[in-house]
């Protein structure tokens, strides 16, 4: 026993906590069910070293009128079109903890009856999993209050958590009738990507990067999100959110968050949230006079956008943090769509060298060095220093230096397996607080 949960903390955790004894997926026969939440859960009964811990039954809930078998092909379906192996041991035993309630989450009797599935599995410790619309995630919360299961559950709220300031207090009201701060894990599946937890690593961990990680020798941050495609087939749930809503608000936040924040004093959830907080609240809201919103040329032709959207498909913002660290240093977040290229990054440039004087040589300075941080396959670090170009005088030439995490590192956890992962085991580190969300909120609801 002991063993084993060193087994499952090893990877998700490092502290005891109960493991989740049933996962319910409200929201199961979706396309975020299908793309993402079941090929991670696969994965996860996959991955031997926590296999006998997260071993439980799987109930999807959802309005689709399936029984257990509608339900076991959904998941096969979805695992194949992943590229999984469904002719071995662990579809094998998959599948046989997946079951189905269908029903309305506005219905009573879809609550009775998971209350009486859950007693059957004698579960104590469930983990429900809301990947439903988020006009329903009160309705499901109050009616798992209403049945006696909030008590000592655990609840996946999927983004996004509110559309602005307003909206999201009130739902966290409304969490918080019925569940204790503890027991919400909100979702934003940045917080999964591993090399976006390595910029606390990257920072914390090499003695060369912290001590002129601040204004004295940085110059500017960049933080972008662009992508070479349109909204695609998203049309109609795009033009009610827009660029900013979509992952400036939650992603770009996050990775502004772990580049800013101070040390803290362990890694422990609430040290982690503390700071990060604490940095959010030194940034300015946003000024829309250093916020430009644009819309792509043929945005208004896609199906399911409204003929005269003022929906952004571009957003850039420039953002400032007033603290010793990083006063005077503008940070550039900026996310769009059908741009020139795909990639997701964050380039911190350092302050200009003096011009090399060398020898009267009268040489201009050198370009600035750079981090850039690649938060998208192939995902890494590169480093942009100055060296000597060959031959005569002292001219610098940018040189990089480039690590791929993946050839240097190995295999990363897909986000959802990390972070159901950790829900099942009750590790909150890689999920938002509270009142970090909240503050995020603050930052951009002048726009
Ligand atoms: P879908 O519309 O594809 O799925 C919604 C799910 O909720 C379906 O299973 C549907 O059941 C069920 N449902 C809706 N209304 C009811 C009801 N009254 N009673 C019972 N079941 C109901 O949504 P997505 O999967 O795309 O999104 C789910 C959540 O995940 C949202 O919060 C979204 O913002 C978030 N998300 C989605 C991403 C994506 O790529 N799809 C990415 C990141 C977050 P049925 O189909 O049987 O009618």
């Amino acid at each position: 026993m002991i063993e084993a949960e060193t087994e499952v903390e090893r990877v998700t955790t490092n502290s005891r906590r109960k493991v989740c004894d049933a996962l319910v997926l409200f929201g199961a026969s979706g396309d975020l069910a299908k793309k993402l939440v079941l090929p991670s859960l696969f994965n996860l009964l996959f991955n031997l070293a926590v296999r006998h811990k997260l071993d439980v039954p799987i109930v999807g809930v959802a309005l689709s009128d399936w029984d257990d078998e509608g339900m076991r092909k959904y998941t096969e379906a979805s695992l194949v079109a992943h590229g999984k192996n469904v002719k071995g041991k662990t579809w094998e035993k998959m599948r046989e903890q997946i079951h189905f309630i269908p029903g309305n989450y506005s219905d009573d009797e879809t609550f009775s009856t998971l209350a009486d599935r859950l007693r059957e599995a004698r579960s104590e410790f469930p983990l429900f999993y809301l990947a439903i619309p988020p006009s329903f995630f009160g309705t499901v919360v109050d009616q798992l209050s209403r049945h006696g299961l909030t008590g000592s559950c655990r609840v996946v709220v999927e983004k996004p958590f509110g559309r602005d300031l307003e909206s999201a207090v009130e739902l966290n009201d409304t969490l918080h009738r019925s569940l204790e701060e503890r027991q919400i894990y909100r979702m934003d599946h940045f917080l999964g990507k591993e090399p976006v937890q390595n910029l606390l690593v990257f920072r914390l961990a090499n003695s060369m990067v912290e001590p002129i990680w601040n204004n004295k020798y940085i110059d500017n941050v960049q933080i972008t999100m662009y992508e070479d495609f349109g909204v695609q087939d998203r049309g109609a749930f795009y033009d009610g959110v827009g660029a900013m809503r979509d992952v400036v608000q939650n992603h770009l936040m996050q990775i502004f968050g772990l580049l800013t924040m101070e040390p803290p004093a362990e890694l422990s959830t609430d040290a982690i949230h503390d700071e990060q907080v604490k940095v959010f609240r030194a940034t300015r809201p946003m000024d829309a006079a250093e916020v430009v919103r644009g819309q792509y040329r043929t945005y208004r032709d896609t199906e399911g956008v409204q003929p005269h959207s003022q929906t952004e498909t571009y957003f850039a913002a420039t953002m400032w943090v007033d603290s010793w660290r990083w006063a005077g240093v503008p940070f550039h977040l900026r996310a769009g769509k059908e741009l020139a290229f795909t990639a997701t990054e964050a380039v911190v440039t350092f302050r200009n060298p003096p011009r090399l004087n060398i020898a009267g040589s009268g040489l201009s300075a050198p370009p600035p060095n750079r981090v850039r941080f690649r938060f998208t396959e192939p995902d890494g670090v590169t480093i942009e220093m100055q060296a000597k170009e060959p031959g005569a005088g002292y001219a610098s030439s940018t040189i990089m230096l480039n690590a791929d995490f993946a050839e240097s590192l190995g295999h990363e956890h897909e986000p959802y397996e990390l972070l159901i992962g950790a829900a099942m085991v009750g590790d909150k580190s890689l999920f938002g607080r509270a009142d970090s969300v909240l503050r995020t909120w603050e930052i951009v609801d002048p726009i």
